[in-house]
């Protein structure tokens, strides 16, 4: 290549040395795992992905970008700034050897795995703490269904423990699995991402099936809200995980009547998808009615928590 080649052509693949060449700290670019953001700090925020060599980054905070966005941001440079410094040191800047993505099989193979080793959630474990404390689930124990979708993973003490539960596509088949870091007393733990999907496809119409599938079935956005709108209405909730996938979602075969459990956002986000899947199911005839919490700014864990009654009056915890 030339030096006419546009710059971030030639630089390609070589972003993970040339970067700290420039002052870009290199403990920011392991890529390994979500660390602190160069540009606006944190803790687990930021990762170094270097997708197709491009130097590629994403930060909950400050967005995704490649090399050279996060050169000029860090450094606090313009483009031509940027160019000069670069280069002199292009010709010699190693070449990152390209990361493999990690196949479809492959990811199975890791889910599998975690999944496999995962324990059975037990009275008295992180999970069930969690879960009796946020959601009324005072007969979890007893809770078989529940109890087959979630389990409990204990990496002590490297990290903290967590809540997995499995995400099925509409035809029950598992997808990915979903992860809730917890504190060893059973609350969220304090880290920036205290929720996360693993990698994996993920079909539209996917959920986590708290329950078996049933006539009258509700569906929420979290496993903490299903598990609260259970308790609350008495009927079986399953956790559609996000706000995105709740809008997408699809009830299984046999089910005649859905609830949707939206949570009440204060930007209208839960609402908005609440009523996309509500409308969704009933321009295809489906009889579905949404549920909203009183207030703008809860959600059902919220109601359950603060002692309210569900409109409806069913207060019977029998799950
Ligand atoms: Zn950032």
């Amino acid at each position: 290549m030339t030096r006419s080649t546009p710059l971030r052509d030639r630089a390609q693949g070589r972003w993970a040395s040339l970067l700290p060449m420039i002052g870009v700290d290199a403990r920011f670019l392991t890529g390994r795992k979500n660390g602190p953001c160069p540009m606006c700090g944190g803790k687990t925020r930021f990762r170094f992905d270097d997708k197709e060599g491009r130097g590629t980054w994403i930060c909950n905070n400050c967005g995704a970008g490649d090399g050279p966005a996060l050169a000029m941001k860090v450094l606090g440079i313009g483009f031509r700034e940027l160019a000069e410094r670069l280069e002199p040191l292009i010709a010699d800047a190693a070449v990152t050897p390209r990361r493999r993505e990690r196949s479809h099989h492959e990811q199975r193979a890791d889910l599998n795995r975690l999944w496999n080793e995962a324990l059975p959630i037990r009275a008295g474990d992180p999970a069930a703490l969690y879960l009796t404390a946020r959601t009324g689930l005072t007969s979890f124990p007893r809770c078989l269904r529940v109890v087959e979708q979630l389990r409990y993973q204990d990496d002590a003490p490297s990290y903290h423990p967590a809540m997995i539960a499995m995400v099925s596509g509409p035809s029950g088949r598992a997808a990915t699995l979903h992860r809730t870091y917890l504190t060893r007393d059973g609350r969220k733990a304090d880290v920036e991402v205290p929720r996360r999907l693993m990698p994996g496809r993920i079909p539209d119409g996917a959920a986590i099936r708290l329950f078996p599938p049933a006539e009258t079935l509700g569906i929420a956005e979290g496993i903490e809200t299903a598990l609260a709108a259970a308790s609350l209405f008495a009927i079986p909730v399953w956790a559609a995980v996000s706000s995105t996938m709740l809008a997408k979602w699809h009830p299984p075969d046999g089910t005649r009547e859905i609830v949707v459990f939206g949570d009440a956002d204060p930007k209208f986000g839960g609402q908005a998808a609440a009523y996309t899947l509500a409308h969704r199911l009933a321009v295809n005839d489906r009889a579905v009615r949404v549920e909203l919490p009183p207030r703008v700014g809860i959600d059902w864990d919220d109601v359950w928590n603060e002692g309210h009654v569900a409109p409806t009056g069913n207060q019977s915890v029998d799950v």
